[in-house]
Parts: C-alpha cells; sequence; structure tokens
C-alpha cells in the first residue's frame, strides 16, 4: 500500500468519525411575533411570579415528550399559532400562550428547531422558565416512537448539555411532578396539574442508556 493510499482511507475514517458526531438540525420556526412574546411574559408573570423584561430562560432541564399527534406537519401546525386555541378549551382559563417546544423530532429521526433554543416555551407545568422541550412525532399505539428517534433524542442532548452547563436534569414528561417540592417548581397554582405518560418509560429506558456517562440526573425522586 503506498502513502497515497494510505492517507486516503485516514482521511476517510476521520471524515466518518467526525460526522458520527455531527447533528443536522433544521430551523423551522413557529410563529414567534410581539404577541407571542408577550404572552410568554404574561405566563411567567401570572404562573411564575416572575417579573422579567425577557423571555430568554437559562436551561435547567430537558423535558423529553411525545405528540400522539401523527405528523410532523400537524405537530407544527398546532404549535404555530401563539394563541391557545379552543382545541384545548381546559387550558384556556389558565393562559392564553399556545403550547410549543424548542424542538420537534420526526418519526424518521428529523430533528426540527421550533423557536430559539432559550426562548421560554410551553410545555411543561411548573418548570417551562427553566426547561427545554423535545417533541417526538408519535406515540399512539400505531405509531409507537421509533429506534431513529432514540438516536436522534441522544445526539440532541448531547448537543445541548454541551452548549449549555447549566443544563443538570434529563427528564421525560411524565416525571415532571416529582419537581413540585425543589426550588426548581414555580407554579403557583395548587391544583393546576396535568396526568403525563409520555414519553414512555420505555423510550426514556433506551435514551438514558445511552448517555449514561454524561452526569445528567433524573427525577428528583
Ligand atoms: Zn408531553
Amino acid at each position: 500500500m503506498n502513502l497515497k493510499v494510505l492517507f486516503t482511507i485516514l482521511v476517510s475514517v476521520l471524515f466518518i468519525k467526525c460526522s458520527e458526531q455531527e447533528i443536522k438540525i433544521i430551523d423551522k420556526p413557529i410563529i414567534f411575533n410581539q404577541d407571542r412574546i408577550n404572552l410568554t411574559k404574561e405566563y411567567l408573570k401570572d404562573r411564575y411570579n416572575l417579573d422579567r423584561d425577557s423571555i430568554t430562560i437559562t436551561p435547567k432541564i430537558i423535558v423529553l415528550h411525545w405528540t400522539v399527534i401523527p405528523s410532523m406537519i400537524e405537530t407544527f401546525n398546532a404549535f404555530n399559532s401563539p394563541y391557545l386555541p379552543d382545541w384545548r378549551p381546559q387550558l384556556e382559563n389558565v393562559s392564553g400562550l399556545n403550547v410549543s417546544s424548542q424542538f420537534l423530532v420526526d418519526q424518521d429521526g428529523s430533528i426540527y428547531r421550533l423557536m430559539p433554543e432559550t426562548y421560554m416555551a410551553r410545555h411543561v407545568i411548573g418548570l417551562n422558565h427553566a426547561s427545554i422541550g423535545i417533541e417526538n412525532v408519535g406515540g399512539s399505539e400505531d405509531l409507537p416512537l421509533t429506534s431513529e428517534q432514540v438516536e436522534s433524542n441522544i445526539k440532541l442532548i448531547k448537543y445541548l448539555k454541551n452548549k449549555y452547563s447549566t443544563i443538570e436534569y434529563l427528564i421525560g414528561h411524565y416525571e415532571y411532578k416529582d419537581f413540585e417540592d425543589t426550588e426548581l417548581w414555580l407554579e403557583i397554582d395548587t391544583s393546576y396539574r396535568t396526568m403525563k405518560v409520555d414519553p414512555g418509560k420505555i423510550f426514556m429506558n433506551s435514551v438514558r442508556k445511552e448517555i449514561k456517562n454524561m452526569g445528567l440526573l433524573g427525577s428528583p425522586k
């Protein structure tokens, strides 16, 4: 084998190694106009007693979800409006701010960034002020989450943890109430709770198994 061939092989191996670490994020921004900013500020004030000029959060928790909504575009459309639509009237007295999350992972593992990573999104009661949400398309019996989604969630968690040293926790949405007795919990209404099972224990276990060495904490209970 001559040196040129050896060099070519080495470069190819290096390239493959590097691209394994790479993460591809597709920006697909939901509407984030002044109305949405104002509604977010209002949410911070009304729910958390936080009087802020900015809606930028210091991320401490990554929260994984499933959408149950069966496609990326339908999920995008559900999050797109700044206002909470009629189809979730049970939340309407709480705040007019629509639900959303910073990231959305499709069934094939494609990662979409729906809004600035450190803007507050409404996806988890009590903890929105310090959480980055990752939604996964699917989660129903007909459309379970996929191994591609597990892989992409792992990549995204690594990317976020490397970027934001303030991140300490990784939880599934079903674990959110375990924070009620911690200083991170800021929801002022003691009766405002919803029952959550997403994204399922199987999914959480699959993700956690691969990022054990990252030092992320789970549920505080
Ligand atoms: Zn959820």
